[in-house]
């Protein structure tokens, strides 16, 4: 049984699967083999596959991707379908109205909707051909500092084989040092390795907005052959209003894929103020909309999942270099809010970053010096101005009534300038109200047709349908702080949040019948590490840990 931490050097380490690191990985090699410069470049991912925890609507704006591989089509692109025209609806609980303006930003026609899933299953397929060596299964768990305690060197990654209480089973694998001269940490939205140097003094700059996030829940569906997307005149619908009202930021989404399959979801900006909001609930409230209903009817739920998106927008992203290390991605918060798409922009930011690697090697200089040259590049390029439009527009999202439109109209007229610029931002985790009252817990009792196992799905099947899997006697990833916090404060004020936004049903709260105590209980093996919990606790109390590498959700075509 080795106990120690094998060490493993290479050049280049990109952390995470996800769009940004993956044409990272891809530009690097291309740079490398027109340089005549052999590099040793990984990349690991937490997921048992590549693409595993890839989720995402997903349009995607196809610039960044024929930068990057011109030849896409002949590579066995995954393409789904073209977006053919956008349809922007306004719900009401029972009727919809056409939006006759749609947002420039929400002008998606020929953009390519994907699933995120199987198009980083295809670049990870590429990136290995040309060299990168790609660990699924891997969870980096601490980042590795030279002597300043500054300088990344590397990443830690975790066991395997620890039981509940953290002793060796007899199939204990110790983890890996993985020594590299720069590493590149893409590791999607609320990264634990990029918050904990978050944390870190000298890394990111002070003075920086909070991070904010939005948490979508997705479910692809089978359609019958004639479906409503075979004679509408578009493909991408967005919506607003019903079911989360217009106080309660977020909107509905449902697009055709291939082979009559639809994407559809539903987003719930995390600076919502109604700590008894189910996010889970308000999902199938909009897939019962008789808009939506009519598209859906007789589909079969084939995959669903949850996952948060970093929407902040430039007054959010860090600085993206530090002494041996990049950022990119979601990570990053590369995002364009009102467009409600990422994917262009992650990959864009891993290509920028592989231009300053390139230089890195070439300068044998890993530090900030050179390094600075990625935020140099960045600030010329379309990723960045793209960014720059949108900057007030989650600001201006989060206000309420008559305001919303205001702020909306100010921003979009003034090509994100606004009303006041910057908009301040307040972190998710503080926009909770308190409950005006107690109310007792009780179990929902729904309509027995409610849910019917088949389009309508509840919250443990959806799981079962995400083929979430973690080992079940291992130590619980999630780290409740103080669980007197949970019942004293956050049950008392709030009701434990955390039992309604999770779409995982990681949390319950069961109240002793004699007693009337309420004890919170964690299902941690549901986890389908959206990481909507670290970042909504109100009291954060709550610390999302990386489980065993290769547990986690299981996405195939999401
Ligand atoms: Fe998401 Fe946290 Fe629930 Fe896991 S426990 S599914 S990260 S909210």
């Amino acid at each position: 049984m080795v106990t120690q931490n094998e060490k493993i050097e290479f050049d280049v380490l990109f952390i995470g699967g996800g769009p940004a690191n993956l044409a990272g990985a891809i530009k690097l090699m291309q740079l490398a083999r027109q340089n005549n410069l052999e590099l040793e470049v990984a990349l690991i991912e937490k997921g048992s596959q590549i693409g595993a925890h890839a989720l995402s609507g997903a349009i995607m704006n196809p610039i960044a991707l024929k930068e990057l591989l011109p030849d896409y089509l002949k590579k066995g692109y995954p393409l789904e379908t073209i977006v053919k025209g956008d349809g922007f609806q306004f719900l009401t609980n029972k009727k919809n109205i056409p939006v006759p303006i749609i947002p420039r930003e929400m002008h998606n026609k020929g953009y390519h909707i994907i699933s995120l899933a199987k198009f980083t299953r295809w670049l990870g397929s590429l990136a290995e051909e040309m060299g990168v060596n790609i660990l699924p299964g891997f969870a980096g768990t601490k980042v590795l500092y030279g002597l300043d305690g500054k300088t990344v060197i590397g990443v830690q990654t975790g066991p395997k084989g620890l039981d509940k209480k953290g002793k060796h089973k007899s199939n204990y694998e110790a983890g890996f040092d993985l020594m590299s001269k720069i590493t590149v940490f893409g590791e999607g939205a609320r990264g634990n390795l990029v918050k904990d140097m978050g944390a870190r003094p000298g890394i990111f700059k002070k003075k920086k907005m909070p991070q904010i996030f939005e948490t979508g829940i997705k479910e692809v569906i089978q359609l019958p052959e004639s479906n409503f997307f075979k004679t509408a005149p578009y493909n991408d619908i967005h919506t607003l209003g019903y079911p989360l009202g217009l106080n309660t930021p977020g909107g509905g989404f449902i697009y055709e894929m291939a082979d009559n399959k639809a994407g559809i979801g539903l987003i719930i900006g995390l600076s919502y103020e109604k700590p008894l909001l189910d996010f889970y609930d308000e999902f199938i409230k909009f897939k019962k909309h008789p808009l939506i209903a009519g598209i859906i009817k007789d589909g079969k739920v084939l995959e669903q999942g949850a996952r948060a998106v970093s929407t902040g927008g430039l007054f959010t992203i860090p600085k993206l270099f530090s002494n041996g290390a990049l950022f990119a991605g979601g990570s990053a918060a590369m995002h364009n809010a009102p467009g409600l798409k990422g994917i262009h922009l992650s990959m864009k930011s891993g290509m920028l970053a592989a231009q300053t690697i390139l230089r890195a090697f070439q300068k044998n200089d890993f530090s900030e010096k050179t390094l600075c040259s990625y935020d140099e590049n960045f600030k010329k390029s379309w990723a960045f101005k793209e960014i720059q439009k949108g900057r007030n527009f989650s600001q201006a999202l989060a206000k309420k009534g008559v305001l919303k439109p205001v702020y909306l109209g100010a921003q979009y007229f003034t090509n994100g300038r606004g009303i006041r610029d910057s908009m301040p931002l307040i972190k998710d985790a503080a926009t909770l109200k308190p409950l005006k009252k107690e109310i007792s817990i009780k179990k929902k009792n729904f309509d027995k047709n409610y849910f019917d196992d088949i389009l309508y799905v509840n919250k443990l099947t959806g799981i079962y349908l995400s083929k979430t899997k973690h080992r079940e006697d291992q130590a619980c990833h999630l780290i409740i702080k103080d669980q007197a916090i949970c019942i004293d404060k956050c049950y008392k004020t709030y009701q434990c949040p955390c039992t309604k936004f999770c779409p995982g049903n990681v949390y319950e709260i069961e109240v002793n019948e004699n007693s009337r105590q309420p004890r919170l209980i964690l299902n941690p093996a549901n986890c389908l590490h959206c990481k909507t919990c670290d970042i909504k606790d109100p009291y954060n109390n709550i610390l999302w840990t990386c489980p065993e590498g290769g547990g986690g959700p299981d996405y195939t075509i999401l």
